[in-house]
């Protein structure tokens, strides 16, 4: 009689449908496109999924690092995944399979465990680091989830872009009362917003990055702010009503908001003294660079505080959010740099040509070990951003790949895109 074939065990990646936030970093972090999703959840294939952890350190929430033993032939299929509300209970396996699960080699294995060093070995492709600064502060996250969202209550809204324009973007403070809620420049929240989706299911939740500093939008308040874009467009110009951006930006004093987070452990400004920041965004891709700024400008006469340059762009002066309070800014604490692509009567210019432009004063702060530089805002302006810093580089005769591998290397590029 043959022997009975051995039973393949297979340690399966899933991501918790109750964790995720849906924004997308896992699927556009895997290499091997194993990773998809619906308007419900994100999904492994495991078909596909070789176990390398490439998505796992740039998850803001930790929701991606779920592994289940399986037998192979009774894996969860995509379409299984794509229906959960929440992740399965552990299914004991057959004996002979726990035996090759323990003793065996589950297939496929992931090839390293989560921690700091193996993400940066795992994501050496991805553009920005994934470690933050060696100097940057611990961060808490994920202290609120879906199933325990703290109350905020809504102490400011109000607009921050000229009202003549198409840009209608908010200032929003949110305080938090009694109620802890830690939080670092650079991270980001969740809001829930009420009410349910086309298939009636609660909408998920949308992150916003804190644009207030750590202590709070009113210096030793338990409060935070966040910049807030209203969205009447689809990326690709056609009509859509946003659903969460709406929600907050229509919100009055006094309204409540459940909130989950705090999430982001690695776009974190450093903190010795002397750490240089190079700041890239567009439109709310301010939010994070006016929290490290004010967190800077608090610090002036009391830490030591190195150079701050900014290059922020936006298509005109009233479109760009904050614009009044940004240009009061003493011009030996940042050095700021617009790159406007619509004001009438000027040439068009994107940050990318202002980064070359100001080539020599970006080169000698590259060349400074304590500098960090952050890039938010629009997905699209990573490529051109990651092109001009090469640009600026190779030319005073440096290796782009050698510095841009340090710098990834060393927590000291962050990208936050959307
Ligand atoms: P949805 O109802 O989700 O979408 C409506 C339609 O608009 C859909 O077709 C969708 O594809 C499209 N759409 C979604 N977002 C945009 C957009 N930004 N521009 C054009 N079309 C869009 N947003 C901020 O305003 N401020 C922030 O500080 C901020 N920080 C973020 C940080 C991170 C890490 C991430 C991942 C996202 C961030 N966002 C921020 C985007 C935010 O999470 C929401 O995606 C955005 O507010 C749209 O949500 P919505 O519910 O209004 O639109």
């Amino acid at each position: 009689m043959n022997a009975p074939l051995p039973v393949e065990v297979l340690k399966q990646h899933l991501i918790d449908p109750e964790i995720c936030i849906r924004c997308n970093t896992c699927e556009e972090t895997c290499p091997v496109d194993a990773i998809t999703h619906d308007s419900n959840n994100y999904v492994v294939d495991p078909e596909i999924c070789n176990g390398c952890m490439a998505c796992v350190p740039p998850c803001p929430t930790g929701s991606i690092d779920n592994w289940r033993l399986v037998v192979r032939a009774e894996a969860y299929s995509v379409q299984d995944q794509l229906g959960w509300e929440e992740l399965p209970q552990d299914k004991p396996l057959p004996v002979d399979a726990a035996a090759a699960g323990e003793g065996g080699q589950p297939m496929p294995a992931p090839q390293a465990e989560s921690g700091l060093a193996q993400a940066v070995a795992v994501t050496a492709a991805a553009p920005g680091a994934a470690v933050p600064p060696w100097s940057a502060a611990h961060p808490y996250v994920n202290l609120y989830t879906h199933k325990t969202p703290i109350t905020a209550t809504v102490v400011g809204n109000y607009r921050v872009t000229g009202v003549d324009t198409e840009s209608d973007i908010h200032h929003i403070v949110l305080d938090f009362g009694e109620q802890p809620f830690p939080v670092l420049e650079g991270q980001s929240i969740g809001i829930l917003p009420p009410g349910v989706d086309a298939q009636g299911r609660p909408h998920h939740a949308r992150q916003y990055s804190l644009a207030s500093p750590r202590d709070g939008e009113r210096a030793g308040y338990n409060n935070l702010s966040l910049t807030v874009k209203r969205v009447t467009q689809d990326h690709g110009g056609a009509a859509a009503h946003g659903v969460c951006s709406n929600y907050l930006c229509d919100l009055a004093k006094n309204d409540t908001v459940q909130v989950i987070g705090p999430f982001g452990h690695t776009f974190l400004m450093p903190n010795h003294p002397q750490a240089n920041l190079i700041m890239i965004c567009t439109g709310t891709g301010s939010a994070p660079m006016r929290a490290m700024t004010e967190r800077s400008r608090r610090l002036i006469g009391t830490a030591d505080i190195g150079k701050l340059m900014l290059f922020f762009g936006a298509r005109t002066e009233r479109e760009l959010p904050y614009f009044g309070p940004l240009m009061k800014l003493p011009r030996d604490f940042i050095d700021i740099n617009l790159a406007l692509s619509r004001e009438p009567g000027q040439p068009k210019r994107y940050v990318q040509d202002l980064i070359r432009e100001r080539a020599a004063h970006v080169r000698g702060l590259l060349a400074d070990r304590n500098t960090c530089i952050y890039v938010c805002g629009l997905k699209g302006m990573e490529v051109g951003v990651l092109d001009a810093l090469r640009d600026v580089v190779v030319q005073s005769g440096e290796d782009w790949s050698i510095l841009h591998d340090a710098l990834r290397r060393e927590g000291r590029l962050h990208f936050e895109t959307y």
